[in-house]
């Protein structure tokens, strides 16, 4: 309310008041007699001698009806009085009653007249005349009185109405905005607006009274149909209605308005007016807009992020903190669930969900990833969990979970994703089965050995149980290795192979996968199927002891032959885990398993193979070149003896033809006993029965002897031969055997040196002494460096170079028997360099 104030109580005297009569006497007269006539009227007398000081005071203090001049002694006296009273300011107003003596002329009557003087009364004074007079002057005072009050209470009301409208001017020009009064028509003219007109739109409230400007004229046209529907519903129902819509201001700005408006009704309930208060809300409206904006780009983030995580390959679960609740899951995530998410709003409600432990155990509820991040708030990352889905499938799960802050720093959400790395998991730990089990089989050559521990590897990576069984060369099928987690068990496998071994003309089992050579997989084996299987009720019994509930059989198979299998089991009450029963997986791997295993059997029997051919070779070379050279050395003997014997003696012709035919034969004879004692110490090297007889010699003479001994061999090929270095190396080695090195050296670079230049140097270094022999023939490829100093390995064709492939190994055994070394750098078409190191004292003593 705009606080119009509640009338405070007047000061004016009221009828019922009393109110003195002032009677003013002339000093020594006795003006009882006044008093007493006057006395009836019922208002108190006051007696003043007008030579009383007292009279201001008194005028200024009471309310005096009316002033009685007691002037019957002296009648000019009672007139001077009366004109000092019209002077005094209390006294000015107030009605004079004149008592006049004998002296009162009528002249002084008119005169007291015009002082104002009500009247006068000369004496004697009748007591009624005066009463009555009295009691006129008396209700006239009353009326002046009465008049004077409201006259006051008039201009008081006036007063606060000025106020109360200086102040609603005050509070309409405070308000944000205008109010108004306007007529009920098109374009809704204004009988009032208060000045926020001018702020509103630019007009003057002035330019809306007078109509310069309407107020229909500034709503947009398309808004003004639209508020004069909603106005006209509005009033139908005579309530209060609020309207937003568009004006343009004056300045030709559009602004948004919001109005509060009603209808003033008539007597006949005709809309008499309106009244309304307006006010811009552009701002609001802006500023609302930016937010729907805001909201509607939040919205569409939202949206984007929503498909984001719909498309994403990882399942994405939202829970609300701190209670849990799910507030968002992507479709991937009740995918890889196998079920839809959990609906309950605690956290407690996850003991549903379907986690378990590597045994099997069901997760409790505030195991799960998010749970802890909502106890914790801590992130959890990287967990692998696995999931038991109603479908009966177990998958590993790689879970992470974080938590969502706001702005403040307080848990708001947790965000948990996870996605589906079973296959990943399971080739990881097959990788790693495989590697390790490949590592065992390459340990030994001895392969029952090893398959028997394959099997016992197997057990429980593969299944509760393993068995292998092989094709024996009699067609039966022996058991080599079982392995089970339960050691009754697998008691009882050997006492079923026992009993009843597998046979190749079986059905099913380990004699049919030898027989086709075909992987077996029954992942769920039922009561019928070993009914089936069994061959008598004691072998039945046996089977069900197993327990077994699945199984899976692979071929050992290796060069077009199956000579083996290899059985895996899952049984009741096995191993806990959260799998059991075979699936494509697993038969890729244990066939994988298979391959491995039998390669390594059939490398293992390739080797053994090899390793008999070559001892049977090194036993025939032995006996062939002891028994080549018996005849050798007769044959040479009785040949130098016929050389001899030719001698020129009895015709020069014949023995020289002869001679030369000998010399044929002993040469041939030469290289014969030359080839055998190659194979002859290949066969002394390999039994370890290289003797060697050490002796103080000169290796730059042996050098150069060797040397000479080829000289004509090198002309005849066109390579210059020579020997550089040190003059004397002396050492302790054995000569034949050093002479052998040489020669063999220094005989193949004339054969691959391309008729260029070959230097043997000799060097000495400390105690050791050197022999390089250099060529610049064909050379020899990298990858054939080392092999050139193994038994008969050659690094040209046979067709271009003979040769045994021996020279470089029997040398090499020598060098290393004499405790040096033998070692070749060689470029292919840059020559080679053979160099020889040898310790210059002896060979060293063998221990032991
Ligand atoms: P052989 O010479 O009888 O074949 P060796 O054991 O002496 O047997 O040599 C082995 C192989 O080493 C030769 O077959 C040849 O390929 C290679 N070889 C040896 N010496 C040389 C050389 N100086 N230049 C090129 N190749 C050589």
């Amino acid at each position: 309310m705009w606080g119009v104030q509640q009338e405070t109580q007047t000061p004016w005297p009221s009828e019922e008041t009393a109110h003195p009569l002032l009677l003013l006497e002339e000093p020594r007269s006795d003006a009882s007699d006044i008093e007493a006539i006057l006395s009836p009227l019922g208002q108190p007398v006051l007696r003043v001698s007008l030579e009383s000081e007292g009279l201001d005071v008194l005028l200024e203090e009471e309310e005096v009806a009316c002033i009685l001049i007691d002037a019957r002694q002296s009648g000019p006296t009672g007139l001077a009085v009366a004109h000092v009273l019209r002077e005094h300011e209390q006294a000015r107003h107030l009605p004079l009653f004149l008592l006049g003596g004998a002296s009162c002329e009528p002249v002084d009557r008119l005169h007291g007249h015009s002082l104002g003087t009500v009247d006068c009364l000369v004496a004697p004074v009748q007591p009624d005349l005066l009463r009555a007079k009295v009691e006129v002057l008396l209700a006239l005072r009353h009326r002046e009185w009465e008049m004077r009050g409201v006259l006051a209470r008039a201009a008081r009301a006036e007063a606060l109405a000025r106020e109360n409208e200086r102040k609603l001017r005050t509070l309409l020009g405070n308000l944000p905005g205008m109010a108004y009064r306007g007529h009920y028509e098109h374009p809704c003219p204004f009988t009032f607006a208060s000045e926020g007109a001018l702020r509103l739109t630019g007009y003057r409230p002035e330019d809306f009274i007078e109509r310069r400007v309407n107020w229909g004229e500034l709503v947009l046209p398309e808004d003004y149909k639209r508020i004069w529907k909603e106005m006209e519903e509005a009033l139908s129902t005579r309530s209060p209605f609020i309207l937003i819509y568009r004006i343009r201001a004056r300045t030709g700005e559009v602004r948004w308005v919001w109005e509060h408006r009603v209808g003033l009704f008539g007597p006949r309930g005709e809309v008499a007016a309106l009244e309304g208060f307006v006010t811009d809300i552009t701002s609001f409206r802006r500023s609302q807009q930016e937010r729907e904006l805001l909201h509607q780009q939040v919205e569409e983030e939202r949206n984007r992020l929503e498909s984001i995580l719909e498309q994403l390959p990882v399942a994405v679960h939202i829970a609300d903190a701190p209670s849990g609740r799910t507030v968002y899951a992507n479709a991937q995530a009740e995918h890889l669930l196998g079920h839809p998410m959990i609906g309950g709003s605690t956290r407690k409600d996850y003991d549903q969900y379907r986690a378990i432990h590597p045994d099997g155990r069901r997760y409790t509820s505030d195991e799960y990833p998010i749970a802890r991040v909502l106890e914790t708030g801590e992130p959890e990352a990287g967990h692998e969990l696995l999931y038991a889905r109603p479908d009966g499938s177990v998958r590993v799960f790689h879970i992470s979970a974080g938590p969502i802050r706001n702005a403040q720093g307080e848990l708001q959400a947790v965000v948990a994703s996870f996605m589906d790395i079973t296959r990943l998991k399971r080739a990881e730990r097959h990788q790693t089965f495989l590697a390790s089990v490949s590592e065992t089989l390459a340990s030994s050559l001895d392969y029952e050995a090893t398959l028997s521990h394959v099997v016992k590897r197997a057990v429980p990576d593969l299944g509760d149980g393993c068995a292998l069984d092989l094709l024996e060369p009699d067609g039966s099928i022996r058991r080599l290795a079982v392995s089970h987690v339960d050691p009754t068990r697998e008691a009882l496998a050997w006492e079923l192979a026992r009993q009843r071994p597998p046979r190749l003309e079986d059905g099913s089992g380990p004699g049919a996968v030898i027989r086709t050579g075909q992987t077996e997989l029954q992942a769920d084996i039922s009561e019928e199927m070993l009914v089936q299987y069994a061959s008598s009720t004691e072998h039945l019994e046996l089977l069900r002891k197993t327990g077994v509930r699945s199984s899976l059989i692979v071929p050992l198979h290796a060069r077009d032959r199956t000579f083996g299998a290899l059985a895996f089991f899952f049984c009741k009450e096995g191993y806990p885990r959260a799998l059991h029963r075979y699936d494509e997986s697993l038969r890729l791997l244990a066939e994988d398993l298979g391959r491995r295993a039998a390669l390594a059997v059939d490398n293992a029997r390739l080797y053994r193979e090899a390793q008999l051919a070559v001892r049977q070779r090194d036993e025939f070379l032995s006996v062939a070149s002891h028994e080549l050279k018996t005849p050798l050395t007769p044959l040479h003997l009785t040949l130098t003896a016929l050389a001899r014997e030719l001698q020129p003696r009895d015709g020069a012709a014949l023995s020289e033809r002869l001679q030369r035919y000998v010399q044929a034969a002993r040469r041939q004879t030469h290289k014969l006993s030359t080839l055998i004692n190659a194979l002859f110490d290949v066969s002394r090297i390999t039994q370890g029965r290289l003797m060697l007889e050490p002796a103080e010699l000169d290796l730059g003479e042996v050098v150069r002897e060797v040397v000479a001994w080829f000289a004509p061999e090198a002309s005849r090929v066109g390579s210059e031969l020579r020997v550089e270095g040190e003059a004397r190396v002396p050492g302790r080695w054995d000569r034949l055997r050093l002479e052998q090195v040489i020669t063999n050296l220094i005989s193949n670079a004339i054969r691959y040196g391309s008729g260029r230049p070959i230097v043997a140097r000799v060097e000495v270094e400390g105690n050791r002494a050197r022999l390089v022999v250099r060529d610049e023939g064909i050379g020899i490829p990298l990858e054939a460096q080392e092999r050139i100093f193994g038994k008969f390995e050659r690094a040209v064709s046979d067709r271009h170079y003979g040769g045994l492939g021996l020279g470089l190994y029997i040398s090499r055994s020598i060098v290393e028997a004499l405790g040096g070394t033998i070692r070749v750098e060689s470029r292919p078409g840059e020559g080679s360099t053979f160099t020889v190191d040898l310790p210059r004292a002896g060979p060293p003593v063998p221990s032991g």
